[in-house]
């Protein structure tokens, strides 16, 4: 395994950091929240910023608009988008999307929707979760049923992250309630503007809005807007979970990188009962000990990524690193507002806010990190079962 980055990566990624340098996320307006995970806020411009320069599509088969550039750029650019707090929030959902069109859309689907995502201008909202189905999404309700050359869906979803602000939604409905529960599922693309659906908001602990429920009464989709087979959704469902365990956390340790940078640099300029922190051993001990945790946790998720690039099996690496990702951020952003003290929960504004504020906020987004995509207990389990070789439980 080959450790280093080639000549051409290297250019690459000096080619982002020129991007950066001449487009500054600062000055990019914010759609929608930063929800905590390294990719910043939702920014449309900022996309289409990113789409201008080719940035979205670039890994793309040359037959669907794409350049064929290496896998490993698509990793060096969200490195650098994270290290340099860029608003590309949207973009990781953006990029699986693309990549499940191409491999299942309709001539259609990928007709109109791939130039509009190349381009930063069509943004997805992920409509999996229920009221009463998560973990065991296997007995969700909603359905689809096929009326001559439509579906016609019924159901209830929530949780959905920036529904409000993203112009399409990825739909998984049940088609067929007369098989076993893994079968039956399909994935629908679905308008955000599709008369039948609506989008309302959920505030979130930060004050913020980011996620949304969205209630779907009679709305129809036209046949050609069905990710894949009818019936076999479940597929698509499983392989989107799991890369999207990889790709929405790559970008994680960058960001913690970013956070502990902060927290170092406060350390250094702080005193208390007149001492500075960087004198404290204990937080030298802890600011020591989350370096070693991030540095591990970046070399994971390459090692995952050049698993992925080498079409290697990931049984569990995903789980795993998503699992350590979203821990070691609980675990940062808990000992960097212990450090803050009372100047931690002050909100950006304040003339009290230290950090501008950002700690409090990365602090209360993370609590979600552990829910989302699967919970830790569920990505224990398939590090236990499949890493592990661990029988599966037994239900009494
Ligand atoms: C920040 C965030 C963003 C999200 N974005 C989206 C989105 O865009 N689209 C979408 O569809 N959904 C989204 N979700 C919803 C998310 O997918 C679900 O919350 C998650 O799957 C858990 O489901 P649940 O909330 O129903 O909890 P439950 O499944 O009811 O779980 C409750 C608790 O029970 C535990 N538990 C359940 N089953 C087991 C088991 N078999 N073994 C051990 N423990 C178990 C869980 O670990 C958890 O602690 C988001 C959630 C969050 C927090």
């Amino acid at each position: 395994m080959e450790f280093g980055f080639s000549t051409e990566e290297e250019a690459f990624r000096q080619e982002v950091r020129q991007f950066l340098q001449d487009h500054p996320p600062e000055n990019y307006p914010e759609d929608g929240m930063d929800a905590g995970y390294g990719s910043g806020a939702h920014s449309h411009a900022f996309l289409q910023a990113m789409g201008k320069r080719g940035f979205l599509s670039m890994t793309w088969p040359k037959a669907f608009g794409g350049q064929e550039r290496p896998f490993m750029f698509k990793l060096i650019l969200l490195e650098e988008l994270a290290s340099a707090g860029a608003p590309f929030g949207p973009l990781g959902g953006c990029d699986q999307t693309a990549a499940s069109i191409i491999q299942y859309g309709s001539p259609r689907l990928k007709e109109e929707l791939l130039p509009l995502i190349a381009s930063g201008q069509a943004t997805f909202w992920q409509g999996f979760s229920e009221p009463n189905s998560g973990t065991d999404l296997l007995s969700l309700q909603t359905e689809a049923v096929r009326d001559g050359d439509d579906y016609v869906i019924n159901g209830h979803k929530i949780w959905n992250s920036h529904a409000g602000i993203s112009n399409y939604g990825l739909v998984i409905a049940r088609t067929n309630p007369h098989v076993p529960r893994h079968k039956g599922l399909s994935m629908l693309v679905v308008a955000s503007d599709t008369p039948g659906l609506d989008i309302r908001p959920i505030r979130s602990l930060t004050g913020g809005i980011y996620h949304y429920e969205v209630f779907i009464e009679n709305v129809r989709v036209q046949k050609d807007y069905l990710l894949g087979t009818e019936d076999e959704g479940f597929v698509q469902l499983l392989g989107g979970l799991d890369t999207d365990r990889f790709w929405g956390r790559f970008y994680k340790a960058p960001y913690l990188r970013r956070l502990l940078n902060q927290l170092v640099d406060y350390a250094n300029t702080t005193k208390r009962n007149g001492r500075l922190l960087a004198h404290d051993p204990i937080i030298r001990q802890k600011l020591a000990g989350f370096a070693t945790e991030i540095e591990a946790l970046r070399m994971m998720f390459y090692r995952n990524g050049w698993l992925i690039k080498e079409g290697l099996p990931t049984p569990y690496e995903s789980s795993l690193n998503k699992l350590y990702a979203d821990e070691t951020g609980q675990k940062l952003t808990a000992f960097g507002m212990e450090l803050l003290g009372m100047y931690g929960p002050v909100k950006a504004g304040s003339r009290w806010a230290k950090l501008h504020g950002t700690m409090s906020h990365a602090y209360q987004t993370s609590i979600g990190h552990t829910i989302a995509g699967g919970t830790s207990e569920v990505l224990r389990t398939t590090v236990a079962t499949r890493g592990l070789g661990l029988p599966r439980e037994k239900r009494s």
